[in-house]
């Protein structure tokens, strides 16, 4: 079998590269996924936020291109995402954060995004239920939110195959072929594919595909976990202090960033989560109840409510770490070999404008985009910007 491109990883960033080739006319496309069904590995893991509040201009940038897709997503690409932007809030408290965020949202201002900056008591009016106790000040933006990793993979993988991109679930790579300094095919669990061009888009797994073809790729998983907790009897709306609501009713995403706890609305339930700083990299992906002893007295702090409620599920995912926590975007090593990966923990909310990218750089056209930042390159030299608001 031959293909002009193979995509490895059926991620969001896999399905966003093979819908953006597609509109550019590159059809012979194949896009390999190891695991039974598509966004199985992180994608099918996260919390959903996207967000426009990034320290990194690229990523404010990366931001700005794909949230104005997620907000016509069902009418551009053809597939519902549960799009809700009511907002990101983000608690400061240590006076260090409080200047980064000063700085931050100036920047994000110049490139014309609505930011807001609040007062601890303007922070909890926004948020019911909300403790701002040590608060110094707080940002808000409106038009972030939380949408549906599942319905933005499936409804950019579904696009392609209408295009004619095969999409072949339950094949994983176990080799890539390099002669003469380029590509020349993939070896799988389903026979080999000749092809001159590769997609690492392998997500916490993108270094030992890099490692195939001999390029060091300095991504590293690392566990995080999600909780999800049921209601209060008499609902979230109720059973706050003073006859308030307990939580918010909206979907708002509220952040303690000096802890980095964050919780948003998830349905009837609440989902929250926080990073633990004594994680080690690896792809143990079990659930640690440990972690919640230690995200319970934060989440006791912020949000009262949570003392005392029942957990409905946990589960845990891979973030998909980079030393500076950019992602690689572009070529690496040998001719025909590209890399898409190494998000950091916020990768789904930029597959749309990564993928367009990455499909532009491949078919040679000009992406009109700086992607100095996301060179494979910048590892070997003195880095630049490293992105600060990794939550
Ligand atoms: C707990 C948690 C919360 C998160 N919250 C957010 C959030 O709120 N907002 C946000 O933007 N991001 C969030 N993220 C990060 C986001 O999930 C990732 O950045 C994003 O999903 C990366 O997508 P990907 O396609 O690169 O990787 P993945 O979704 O992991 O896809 C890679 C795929 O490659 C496949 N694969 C690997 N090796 C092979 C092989 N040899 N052959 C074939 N297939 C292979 C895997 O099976 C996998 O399906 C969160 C992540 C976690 C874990």
């Amino acid at each position: 079998m031959t293909a002009d491109v193979v995509i490895v990883g059926g991620g969001c960033m896999g399905a966003s590269v093979a819908y953006h080739l597609a509109r550019l006319g590159i059809t012979n496309v194949v896009l390999l996924e190891r695991e039974s069904q598509l966004g199985a590995g992180s994608t099918g893991r996260n919390a959903g936020g996207v967000r426009h509040q990034f320290s990194h201009e690229a990523n404010v940038r990366l931001s700005i291109e794909s949230i104005r897709l997620f907000e016509q997503f069902e009418d551009a690409v053809g597939a519902p995402i549960d799009f809700h932007q009511d907002g990101y809030l983000f608690l400061l408290s240590m006076p260090d954060d409080v200047e980064a965020f000063r700085s931050a949202a100036g920047m994000q201002r110049q490139l014309g995004i609505q930011v807001d900056w609040l007062d601890a008591a303007a922070a909890q009016a926004l948020a019911p239920g909300l403790s701002v106790d040590g608060v110094e000040a707080a940002t808000f933006c409106a038009r972030d939110g939380i949408a549906d990793p599942n319905g933005v993979t499936m409804g950019f993988a579904a696009a392609a195959k209408r295009a004619g991109v095969e999409i072949r679930r339950g094949t994983e790579v176990t080799g890539i072929r390099v002669e003469r300094d380029g590509v020349t095919g993939v070896d799988t669990t389903g026979g080999a594919i000749a092809t001159r061009t590769v997609v690492n888009a392998a997500g916490p797994w993108a270094a030992s595909i890099g490692a195939m073809a001999g390029v060091p790729l300095p991504i590293s998983p690392l566990r995080r976990h999600i909780f999800l907790a049921a209601p209060p009897r008499g609902g979230w709306s109720a059973g706050g202090q003073g006859g308030t609501a307990a939580a918010p009713a909206s979907r708002i995403m509220v952040i303690d960033f000096a802890t980095s706890f964050y919780f948003h609305r998830e349905g009837a339930n609440l989902l929250f989560g926080m990073g633990d700083p004594s994680e080690q990299p690896g792809f143990d992906i079990t659930v640690n109840w440990g972690v919640l002893d230690q995200i319970a007295p934060v989440a006791a702090r912020r949000l009262p409510a949570l003392a005392d409620a029942s957990m409905v599920k946990s589960w845990a995912g891979l973030y998909e770490m980079t030393p500076d926590a950019m992602p690689v975007i572009g070529r690496t090593g040998p001719e025909g070999l590209f890399a898409i990966a190494g998000f950091s923990g916020h990768g789904f909310q930029h597959s749309p404008a990564a993928g367009r990218i990455l499909a532009d750089l491949m078919a040679g056209r000009d992406p009109h985009f700086d992607v100095k930042p996301f060179s494979v390159e910048r590892f070997a030299r003195s880095r630049g910007a490293a992105e600060a608001g990794v939550v």
